[in-house]
């Protein structure tokens, strides 16, 4: 007997082995999800290897106890499972591209320059190719004809005809469950302990399994797995766009800025009330950051129900910049965020919707630092503290406030608050 991966001297080395290569088939699938000839190779690899358990698992049934009726029983269960008997059915049946592109589906969002507003979906065939999906915008939005520049999102659904409701790799996660159950029972005969492992190399113990009905917690299509994202002007593709902010020790934030993290950690557990309270002390940092260093980064600070993440923007294209927003608000559905509050340097007012013209006529133009605070109950609050540079000397104004000032960029985090759903 041998080990495969953490199941020491496994029974059923074979088929086990056979079980794991369906797991890295999976994820091979899911890297290619947006390049629609390289995925459907990956799928029908995917299933051929699904296919491959329950063969080598024969090969090995002189191991089993009782094979033959507890094998039996298992052979009825899938073929009362569509989604299983879709995937045993014939051997020599592969996924084709008539069958994937028929009901599979590429949801296309323009996010237009410069006003964030307006955003336009389509629904179009998911095998659709860039410069097919150019010439649709073309024909809808007049695009080329306004040189509009954005974003564009592409997030891809793929279904066989055969299954028109399931989203292809989650039939293809419910059958790998189904397998590793049958398996976990097998190893059970055999006296045995059934280990799986994550990608991570971590051991599911097997009640966290069964609540998973069978799947591994890494077998989850993301909706993020399921996009790419392009810049509308030349569609091409576009990716990174964020810096993680290292967290310095609090001793060299004090010794360099000279500012004590008490005050700001206080802040964090307190939510977004506590940063509009203390907005004034996170100003003050912002300046001592912008005296010493010549600049501050905008920096995000997304506070999640368990942990939060601080990321900065770093700027590359307006379309990158466009793109930060969106990743910015898939993270906060990610961590389920009670809130943003973002803190930078600006070279103007940050554009906004709903701040009366009377008011901003009162700011004088030019760069400074802002500071917005947003929460999924509509609550946003705009510190603007413009200022002036001379050489490396800063003279800072008053801050104004602005409520529910409705910042432009924020409006991917609004679409996700107003819509959990359509999103999850
Ligand atoms: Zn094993
Ligand atoms: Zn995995």
């Amino acid at each position: 007997m041998v080990d495969v991966g953490n199941c020491t001297s496994c029974p059923l080395p074979e088929a086990h082995k056979r079980l794991e290569d369906v797991h890295i088939s999976w994820h091979e699938a899911v890297n290619q999800y947006c390049e629609p000839d390289a995925f459907r190779r990956n799928l029908n690899h995917a299933i051929q290897e699904l296919r491959n358990v329950s063969w080598v698992l024969q090969a090995e049934k002189d191991v089993i106890p009782g094979f033959e009726s507890w094998y039996e029983e298992w052979r009825n269960r899938f073929r009362a499972d569509a989604r299983m008997k879709w995937i045993v059915k014939a051997r020599n049946t592969i996924v084709k591209k008539s069958d994937l592109s028929k009901l599979s589906t590429a949801r296309i969002t323009l996010v237009p320059e410069p006003s964030f507003r307006g955003r336009t979906e389509y629904l179009v065939p998911a095998d659709a190719q860039p410069h097919e999906i150019a010439r649709i915008l073309v024909e809808k939005e007049g695009l080329r004809e306004f040189n509009l520049a954005g974003l564009l999102i592409v997030e891809r659904r793929w279904v066989s005809t055969e299954l028109p409701d399931d989203e292809i790799l989650g039939v293809l996660a419910h059958g790998f469950g189904r397998l590793c159950e049958m398996l976990w029972e097998a190893h059970e005969r055999c006296n045995s302990q059934f280990r799986a492992t994550t990608c991570g190399g971590e051991i599911v113990p097997s009640e966290y399994l069964r609540a998973l009905n069978w799947k591994l917690p890494c077998m989850e299509a993301s909706d993020e797995d399921r996009r790419a994202y392009f810049d509308v002007r030349k569609m091409t593709s576009i990716s990174e766009y964020t810096d993680e902010v290292p967290i310095l020790p609090s001793g060299e934030v004090t010794g360099r800025y000279g500012i004590e993290l008490q005050k700001l950690k206080r802040m964090q557990s307190t939510g977004i009330e506590g940063f509009i309270e203390g907005a004034a002390n996170l100003i003050e940092v912002a300046k001592k950051i912008l005296e010493k260093d010549g600049n501050h980064k905008l920096m995000v600070h997304v506070l999640g129900q368990t942990k939060s993440a601080i990321v900065a923007l770093d700027p590359g294209s307006r379309e990158g910049e466009l793109l930060f927003w969106e990743k910015i608000a898939v993270r906060a559905r990610e961590l389920a965020a009670g809130g943003i509050v973002v803190i930078g340097e600006f070279s103007h007012v940050p554009s906004c919707i709903s701040i009366d013209k009377g008011d901003l006529s009162r700011v004088r133009q030019g760069p400074g630092i802002g500071m917005v605070v947003v929460g999924p109950n509509g609550r946003e609050v705009l510190f603007w503290t413009p200022y002036e540079r001379n050489e490396s000397e800063y003279r800072f104004e008053p801050t104004h406030r602005f409520d529910n000032p409705g910042v432009a960029f924020l409006q991917p985090l609004w679409e996700i608050w107003a819509n959990p759903e359509r999103h999850s």
